[in-house]
């Protein structure tokens, strides 16, 4: 049987805290009850650095409940992205698969059951999609849409309308854990990672108690994180441009040339817009140029895994998981 590790990252969460616990406790229950995990299966909150009584409250959490709630202090606030990883480094090792969760409840802890028999028909990674956003705010509800629309025109490949709210297996942790990159946007890594995937949807809720952690500073700053991270278009866009403007400074030197013959110009004019338009169009093009280069090196120093082998067949045995079985037994 399956081990579950619930992660869920919390900042400043005393007035959601017991109310998230009961409800993912319950989860635990009925999902053990039905016999789809094992008995000892659990929830692991990750406290980031909360300047209230967060951590006190997980501790008195582990206190009365000890083998289904577990706790991982970090020693400051480090952000929702990081504290997520480092609650699903810290599962890795002591579970078969993870879920993980805001605590505000805000996303549907039901549909955690159907996420767990996706993983037994064989999907490494499942993904929590809102159904709607009626609950969000009309600017979030756009904002939200307008970042997705322009993460796939940049070329980054994420799910539409999930956030965090997903399940992984642990294998698909364990590739997880060998991209060693800083600058963290767990939504646009996970499709790398490959492996068979799926969605589950439900309806996004309002915040059961507290205010959201995340204030337009934040937002901003994590999808301008989760562009720059993945994609390095903004650089070939310059480059596109300087190209364009170095096409539009022959069709001035054609005007600039027929302005001159039929005599409507001051002296100098010409020379100095031939200039302009040319020089303008050269640099835009060189700052790209040296642009492609950086942005390879930024691809590079990333050092991510560049495959993730799933299986090989090979002369009677099947290696999978990182492990060997011979035919027949797996
Ligand atoms: N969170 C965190 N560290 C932070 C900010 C937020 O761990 O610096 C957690 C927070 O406790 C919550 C989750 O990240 O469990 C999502 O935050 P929130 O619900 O405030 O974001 P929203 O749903 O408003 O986008
Ligand atoms: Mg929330």
């Amino acid at each position: 049987m399956d081990k579950l590790a619930i992660v869920v990252p919390c900042y400043n969460e005393e007035e959601v805290l017991k109310i998230a616990s009961k409800a993912l406790r319950d989860v635990l229950d009925d999902l053990i009850q039905k016999g789809k995990i094992s008995k000892d299966s659990f929830i692991l909150f990750v406290n980031d650095g909360s300047k209230d009584r967060t951590w006190e409250l997980i501790e008195e959490e582990h206190e009365a409940y000890p083998d289904k709630v577990c706790g991982v202090k970090l020693a400051g606030n480090v952000g929702h992205q990081f504290a997520l990883t480092a609650g699903l480094m810290t599962a890795k090792d002591m579970s078969d698969v993870t879920v993980s969760i805001d605590a505000d409840l805000q996303d549907d802890v039901n549909v955690i059951e159907e996420m767990i028999d996706k993983f037994h028909s064989g999907c490494d990674i499942v993904y929590g999609v809102r159904r709607e956003r009626k609950t969000d705010t009309f600017f979030k509800r756009t904002s939200a849409q307008m970042f997705y629309k322009l993460m796939s025109l940049m070329g980054v490949k994420t799910i539409y309308n999930h956030a965090d709210f997903r399940l992984m297996s642990r294998r698909a942790v364990e590739e997880f854990s060998k991209y060693k990159e800083t600058n963290l946007f767990l939504r646009g890594m996970m499709p790398l990672i490959g492996y068979q995937t799926d969605s589950v949807y439900y309806d996004r809720k309002e915040r059961v108690a507290g205010e959201s952690k995340y204030p337009l500073k934040k937002m901003l700053a994590l999808a301008f994180n989760g562009i720059s991270s993945f994609s390095v278009k903004p650089i070939s866009l310059i480059l596109g441009l300087g190209l364009f403007i170095i096409f539009a400074s022959a069709v001035a030197l054609v005007y600039a040339l027929v302005s001159y013959c039929t005599g409507h110009v001051v002296p100098g004019w010409t020379s100095l817009i031939l200039s302009i338009w040319f020089l303008g169009g050269l640099q835009l093009l060189a700052i790209g140029m040296v642009g492609q280069y950086i942005g390879k090196i930024y691809m590079e120093v990333k050092q991510r895994p560049r495959y993730n082998i799933e299986k090989i067949l090979s002369s009677g045995e099947i290696f999978t998981k990182g492990e060997i079985f011979t035919k027949g037994e797996k």
